[in-house]
């Protein structure tokens, strides 16, 4: 069977270090892995508009932004395809067909649907396209036959409702949808990076993101105001590790040569996390230290997307091009898919014969 991956993001603002590690950084290496057949990288514009309803130009003008960001985390589009999900029509009529497969009360009851509620405060007034945006997604994946989802811990939810989706469908009509499986972060503070002010999700909707385009001041200045530990007062008192953000990012980043560059009087991250715990280390040294990690990943990143946002007509063309490709696909997998619903009627000489001899004198 061929190994193909679909992932992609929501372009409501550029995108972060929480993007990075969750996601982005993994699809970079599953590309130049070689192990993939087919990678589709989905800007999900349809799905940004479900609660952006009023402001389609923040969509609009983010595209852009997430493309750059694609392509200066390493994203080549030689290897990968992008594509922009409103050009794909077939995706929209996917979801429809989908929509008799699953019930109200089960969307009701997936935990991140229900949590993006609370945030966006739908409570009194969901759109229906928001509340339904796991089924649209369940289309994104299927449609490209994806078995290979590389996403965050948020999105476990929507991997469970796809299979769900996709089980009933083969049953139902006949096996034409394949099964796809989450792919996670392996590191433990990359599931849910939280966000620079300790809350449990770095979030474009939230405000609370070092952004991967962030020039290196700006990134200081976030570092230097991080939450931390609120107890941890002098230095002398012993911190706490736990929703200690500064820490959680240094384990979604450090790596042992940091040290020795920045920090040489401590072997590794466990050195200084114990140092932390018994006391008699401030917070601002591990700023500082977490500032030294964060800059020199994201500095390579920030001169391609330089380069790059000199050409972005040729951008823009990536887009334009992944699109048509992407199409193609979908659209044979729509085809499959009304073929097994047997909404195929011009198709289906079988059916045409039958209603003339019916109606044959
Ligand atoms: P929005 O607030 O508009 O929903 P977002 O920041 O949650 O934006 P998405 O576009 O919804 O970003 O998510 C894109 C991908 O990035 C998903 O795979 C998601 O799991 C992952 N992701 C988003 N935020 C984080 C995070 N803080 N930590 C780890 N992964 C994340
Ligand atoms: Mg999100």
């Amino acid at each position: 069977m061929s190994k193909i991956i679909l992932t992609g993001d929501r372009p409501t603002g550029r995108l972060h270090v929480g993007h990075y590690v969750g996601s982005l950084r993994r699809r970079v290496e599953l590309q130049n892995s070689g192990e993939y057949d087919k990678i589709y990288i989905m800007i999900a514009d349809a799905q940004a508009l479900t609660d952006n309803a009023d402001n389609p130009e923040k969509v609009r003008e983010n595209i852009i932004e997430v493309a750059l960001d694609y392509l200066a985390c390493g994203i080549d589009p030689e290897k990968s395809t992008i594509l922009i999900q409103s050009q794909i029509p077939e995706l929209t009529e996917l979801t429809f067909y989908y929509m008799n497969l699953v019930t109200v009360s089960r969307l009701q009851r997936n935990p991140t649907v229900k949590s993006e509620i609370k945030m966006r405060n739908f409570e009194a007034s969901i759109p229906v396209g928001f509340f339904t945006y796991p089924i649209s997604q369940a289309a994104d994946i299927t449609a490209f036959q994806a078995t290979t989802v590389p996403a965050g811990e948020d999105q476990m939810p929507m991997l469970e409702q796809t299979k769900e989706i996709v089980h009933k469908f083969n049953t139902v009509y006949g096996e034409a949808l394949t099964e796809p499986n989450i792919l996670l972060p392996e590191n433990e503070a990359c599931l849910r990076l939280p966000g620079i002010d300790g809350k449990a999700k770095m979030s474009k909707s939230l405000g609370n993101c070092i952004y991967l385009a962030e020039e290196p001041d700006e990134v200081k200045k976030k570092v230097m105001s991080m939450y931390t530990d609120p107890d941890h007062i002098k230095i002398t008192d012993p911190g706490k590790l736990e929703g200690n953000t500064v820490f959680i990012y240094l384990d979604a980043f450090s790596k042992p040569e940091h040290f020795e560059r920045y920090l040489p009087e401590y072997a590794n991250l466990q050195e200084l996390k114990d140092h932390y715990t018994r006391g008699g280390l401030g917070d601002v040294k591990v700023k500082k230290f977490l500032n030294n990690v964060l800059q020199e990943e994201l500095e390579p990143i920030r001169n391609r997307r330089h380069e790059y946002e000199k050409d972005i007509a040729y951008v823009y063309n990536i887009l334009k091009k992944g699109s048509e490709e992407a199409e193609k696909v979908a659209a044979q997998t729509l085809t499959a898919v009304k073929d097994a619903m047997k909404i195929n009627y011009f198709e289906d000489s079988e059916l045409i014969a039958k209603h003339i001899a019916k109606y044959q004198k």
